[in-house]
């Protein structure tokens, strides 16, 4: 048995199906996993000796590469301080300033662990300060594991909503209301008859679980209206978009304000934080000021917030937005041209450093137009990639990463290949 083959075997043995998270078992692209070894700036190395150019970039929080020395270094001299304290540290208070002054509606902040706890107390604190029950969210988004957000669309109707996961019980579902997105008839429907016990409607302002799909014109302003008009209090899940497309989050972009926000991924660095933040009255309704609790052993974490707040003030000081956004241009312009040249109906969206690959020629609006497309051709394409040393996101519903560590050489080894992977695919 190989190296490789033995550490599935012993992950498996030990682990339910070898991961801590499902994504990484490779079910989607139907592979066995690769096992990271170790990675600097845009390379993955796996423990068979692989060397990759990582589009996956640990599913986001990577913005500055992997082990970026300001990172590593703010890690290193945290740890050595000491790794918790449960009692509050200046570099949380600067940390929480740092979100307040680049996302306006986030007057206060809380930090948590994860994304997913994130958006849990969003839910929680939304029906608390609302004292109604229900949420609305949409097929396609993803906001983390928590209960109330793992349901999906029913089958046909809009609305009629099922548990996405076995454990989650209908009690939780009914109380979530699953709209399209981008389909405005759906929640006009959908709030006509729920509108009154309305707590939140939560949204992706770039849905990047799902590919990549950008809002429609006005579709955030719209939800914005929707959720005023009804008393309800408009959520946005930036925990892919905060720190993403600029020094804030799609907010101040777009030019839509929601109550709350919900942060993770680039604000810990690669380290485990989430942060959930908005209008202080609303906010102020967690304990220990307010009824809605939530808490956390290790909340704020020295370590996490030192690797959040070195990846901050590197971007606040380089701003690399603009640099990011030519790279992925350059790169996607270049695969375009290659899958028109071929023949193959693709499709890649994009925005600032992230892009989708969806083989299609139809219009992308939402989940359904994603889920329509040629899984068989992204798991080809997945395959001869890997092969050449390029390693995609193990799944066609994850959306590819670059980081300021992805230059012209990586596009250029990443263009080559994919001319390669693509003739592979187009005999699909
Ligand atoms: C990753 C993600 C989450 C969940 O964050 P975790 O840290 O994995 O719990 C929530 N919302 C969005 C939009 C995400 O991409």
């Amino acid at each position: 048995m190989t190296e490789h083959q033995t550490l599935i075997e012993r992950s498996r043995n030990a682990m339910p199906g070898g991961v801590n998270s499902p994504v990484r078992a490779f079910r989607s692209v139907g592979a066995d996993p690769i096992f990271a070894k170790s990675a600097k700036g845009a390379m993955l190395t796996t423990t068979d000796g692989r060397e990759l150019i990582d589009y996956c970039m640990s599913f986001g929080p990577l913005i500055l590469g992997h082990a970026h020395p300001d990172v590593v270094q703010a890690i290193t001299e945290a740890a050595a301080r000491g790794t918790s304290y449960a009692v509050t540290t200046e570099a949380e208070i600067e940390m929480a300033e740092l979100i307040t002054s680049a996302i306006p509606s986030m007057e206060r902040v809380r930090l948590v662990s994860s994304g997913t706890e994130a958006c849990m107390t969003a839910i929680r604190l939304a029906r608390g300060a609302t004292k109604r029950n229900k949420i609305l969210k949409f097929e396609g988004c993803y906001h983390g594991h928590a209960d109330a957000l793992l349901v999906k669309a029913g089958s046909g109707v809009a609305g009629i909503a099922s548990a996405s996961s076995a454990g989650v019980t209908e009690a939780c579902a009914k109380d979530t209301l699953v709209a399209r997105y981008n389909h405005r008839e759906d929640v006009e429907q959908l709030l006509k008859e729920h509108g009154d016990d309305l707590a939140a409607i939560l949204v992706e302002p770039v849905a990047a679980n799902m590919g990549l799909v950008k809002p429609a014109d006005g579709f955030l302003q719209f939800l914005r209206e929707q959720a005023d008009a009804c008393g309800a209090l408009l959520v946005f899940d930036g925990v892919i978009c905060g720190f993403r497309f600029c020094f804030g989050e799609y907010q101040n972009l777009c030019g839509v304000s929601p109550d709350l926000t919900c942060l993770g991924k680039i604000i810990g660095g690669g380290m485990p934080i989430g942060a959930l933040g908005g209008r202080a009255d609303i906010m102020e309704q967690l304990a220990p000021l307010g009824s809605v609790y939530q808490a956390g052993t290790l909340s704020g974490n020295p370590v996490s917030v030192a690797a959040g707040l070195a990846t901050l003030r590197r971007l606040q000081a380089d701003q690399p937005y603009a640099k990011l956004e030519q790279t992925t241009q350059a790169l996607t312009r270049a695969l375009s041209e290659i899958a028109t040249g071929l023949d193959i109906p693709l499709q890649l969206p994009t925005m600032g450093s992230l892009f989708a690959i969806v083989f299609t020629d139809q219009p992308i609006r939402g989940f359904a137009d994603i889920e329509q497309t040629s899984q068989e051709r992204f798991h080809a394409l997945f395959h001869a990639l890997l092969a050449q040393g390029v390693y995609l996101p193990p799944s066609p519903f994850e959306v590819c990463f670059l980081s300021t560590a992805h230059d012209e050489s990586h596009v250029q080894r990443t263009v080559d290949a994919w001319r390669l992977a693509l003739q592979t695919v187009a005999a699909t």
